[in-house]
């Protein structure tokens, strides 16, 4: 048993019920944690309901990871020192998910990148100066980041990006007793993968190839994020751990043979902007 009696967390991404990041809270909470949360305005009525009645939610912040002030202005209203803080965030503009890479404009990738990968080292640098030593440090990627998955698109990048700075962020801050790493969790239906074109289907093919053949839910990710998040875990850092019923480690699905695949035909290039 996990227990995290006295210990505060910083978490940043809960959008809905659904949300990886609220998952993750409930489980902080019910191993002892309290916890902060750090929201985007845009549903915040869908929040008020998410925290009435849970008297281990110490306080909400509004927090925009993209801007600098509203950063600041968060570390500076929460009061204390925490033991642990969750970046569950991204976010890409639909102009950029919904046609190939090839066609993705600077704008749309700075924004995807700006807010999905350039928002850890952000909320990391603030966070250094109330994280107690020993501290834990949690973000969320997806296998976009280390092979090509249809509709994510400028997404994989940005997870690409993500997951080397677990890696570097890790190098920084361990001298100082702190830990970052990143779950890499299996699509899961929340709100931002209703962005991702194609999802229904991606979901089908994971519960149909994954070796446990099933999709992952939100709480297989919150119980891996619990020991992350604690001190079992007092030894790892910079690690991506996948939690996606063990689709990672699969080349090709057990039956192909059953599967009728197309002879591969030269694709003509595509039309260039
Ligand atoms: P979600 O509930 O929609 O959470 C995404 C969160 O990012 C929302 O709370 C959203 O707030 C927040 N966000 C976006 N832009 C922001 C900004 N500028 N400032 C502050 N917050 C911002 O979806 P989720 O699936 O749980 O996503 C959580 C994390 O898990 C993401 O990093 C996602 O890539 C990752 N992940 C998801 C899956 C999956 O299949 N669902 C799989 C692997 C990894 P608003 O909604 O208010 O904008």
């Amino acid at each position: 048993m996990i227990n995290l009696q006295g210990k505060r967390a910083l978490v940043f991404g809960v959008a809905s019920e659904d949300s990886i990041a609220w998952a993750i809270a409930q489980k902080l909470a019910q191993a002892g944690a309290t916890v902060t949360l750090g929201y985007q305005k845009r549903f915040l009525s869908r929040l008020m309901q998410l925290v009435k009645d849970k008297p281990w939610i110490e306080s909400w912040v509004e927090c925009d990871v993209t801007v600098e002030e509203d950063v600041k202005k968060f570390f500076a209203t929460v009061k204390g020192r925490y033991d642990v803080l969750v970046h569950a965030i991204a976010f890409a503009p639909a102009t950029a998910l919904q046609k190939p890479i090839i066609f993705t404009t600077a704008e749309d990738f700075a924004t995807a990148l700006n807010v999905s990968s350039y928002s850890l080292i952000r909320l990391t640098h603030y966070a250094m100066s109330v994280l107690n030593k020993g501290s834990s440090v949690l973000t969320l990627t997806y296998l976009g980041g280390e092979r090509v998955v249809p509709g994510y698109r400028v997404m994989g990048t940005a997870k690409a990006a993500l997951e080397n700075l677990v890696r570097e962020l890790a190098a920084v801050v361990g001298p100082a007793g702190h830990r970052i790493n990143a779950i890499s969790a299996g699509p899961i239906r929340t709100l931002a993968a209703s962005g991702v074109p194609g999802f229904d289907s991606i979901l089908d093919w994971m519960a149909h190839s994954a070796p446990l053949k099933r999709n992952v839910t939100q709480e297989d990710v919150a119980k891996a994020a619990l020991f992350l998040l604690s001190d079992l875990a007092s030894g790892v850092t910079g690690e991506i751990l996948h939690v996606d019923a063990g689709y990672h480690a699969v080349g090709v699905p057990p039956d192909l043979d059953k599967i009728v695949v197309p002879k591969a035909q030269a694709a003509p290039n595509p039309p260039m902007p």
